[in-house]
């Protein structure tokens, strides 16, 4: 278990001067034990093999305070007793301060449970208290064979959060059908922007739209960009790709979600066109599914989503207070059991279907 072997009273097999004595020459050795006159005797031992300082320590507080002082200390020898049922604790304690400098602990009666104890705590050896023979030769042999100190493991860096944009028509549109992807996405560390291109029409106090906008966005856990393209009249041409490849050249995506090809909504399909060309340069885009969908929409991934994820999503659309009351595809039995449906493609109770319209990712990561 030991480097070298448990030894009993007086029967150390090990070698020992000259091999075994010359790496105590000049080392300065802490000697803690519960009796003086031991402590004075394997001190005395240790002397006599080189040891140029050896302190001794007849009591943990004592043991304690040498081995927080500001001294330079080769190797320790510990009695167990000191530490009680905390041995392995009483170890770290000083690897912790002194982390190049072996520790011996010695036992009266060493048991599997203690060699245990020592073994977690990485004492060097585990050595008969009444043995000072024994143990000057253990202390050689921990100061020939040092053990080297563990190094911290250099900390990773954090890795990049994904980042992801969303790309809808109108206020609401990302929240139906991605609301529940947005939000376990944001809470696996995800960076995700929202893009709204157009504010709505319809009734209603357009700047107390546009807050309950960001506060649908930030309820899910993503920023929001909204733009100000005329409901309704969205075009798919140049005019509405520049405005996307504003938000993709900020977003930097790394994968976008957008309206269906597939869908009766001419802004839904217009911005599905546009963010096309806009986001050629990303290497996954998927399509969500809309109210507006048709039967033609066809998806092929499914995002898991918990309780928690269909609640956020439903939060987030009543944040649309001025919107959410007077629309069917609003109502929360069918949100609900729409996320229910799709669950039985994901092995989970709800999920959001998505439409991979490019996945070039080199690895599928999530
Ligand atoms: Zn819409």
């Amino acid at each position: 278990m030991f480097p070298s072997s448990s030894r009993g009273s007086g029967d150390d097999q090990r070698p020992s001067a000259p091999d075994a004595g010359a790496p105590l020459a000049g080392a300065r050795l802490l000697v803690g034990d519960r009796d003086a006159a031991t402590a004075a005797a394997t001190a005395e031992a240790l002397r006599t093999r080189g040891a140029a300082h050896v302190r001794t320590a007849v009591s943990p507080r004592e043991f304690r305070a040498a081995e927080h002082a500001d001294q330079v200390w080769d190797l320790a020898v510990c009695d167990g007793a000191f530490a009680g049922d905390a041995l392995t604790e009483f170890l770290e304690e000083w690897h912790a301060h002194h982390p190049a400098a072996p520790v011996i602990v010695t036992e009266d009666r060493p048991s599997a449970a203690r060699a245990v104890a020592a073994l977690r705590g990485r004492a060097a050896d585990l050595v008969a208290r009444h043995d000072p023979d024994a143990l000057a030769g253990a202390a050689a042999h921990a100061l020939a064979h040092p053990r080297r100190a563990p190094q911290a493991a250099p900390a990773a860096p954090a890795p990049e959060p994904v980042r992801m944009l969303v790309v809808g028509a109108h206020p609401d549109d990302v929240e139906i059908a991605a609301g529940g992807t947005i939000h376990r996405r944001a809470g696996d560390g995800w960076d995700i922007t929202v893009l709204t291109l157009s504010p709505g029409g319809g009734g209603g106090d357009p700047v107390e739209r546009r807050r309950e906008a960001h506060r649908a966005a930030e309820s899910m856990g993503a920023r929001l960009v909204l733009e100000d393209l005329p409901d309704g009249s969205i075009r798919d041409d140049s005019s509405t790709v520049r405005v996307i490849e504003r938000t993709v050249a900020e977003a930097a995506p790394d994968l976008v979600l957008v309206h269906s090809d597939h869908d009766t909504h001419q802004d839904h399909r217009a911005v599905h066109r546009a963010t096309r060309v806009a986001c050629r340069q990303v290497p996954r885009v998927f399509c969500y599914q809309s109210p507006s969908a048709t039967v033609a929409y066809r998806p092929n991934r499914f995002v898991q989503l918990r309780e928690e994820d269909v609640d956020a999503k439903l939060s987030a659309i009543r944040a649309h207070g001025s919107q959410a009351s007077s629309r069917w595809y609003l109502e929360e039995d069918l949100l609900r059991s729409t996320a229910r449906y799709w669950g039985r493609y994901s092995r989970s109770r709800y999920a959001e279907p998505l439409e991979v319209l490019r996945d070039a990712a080199p690895v599928l990561t999530h």
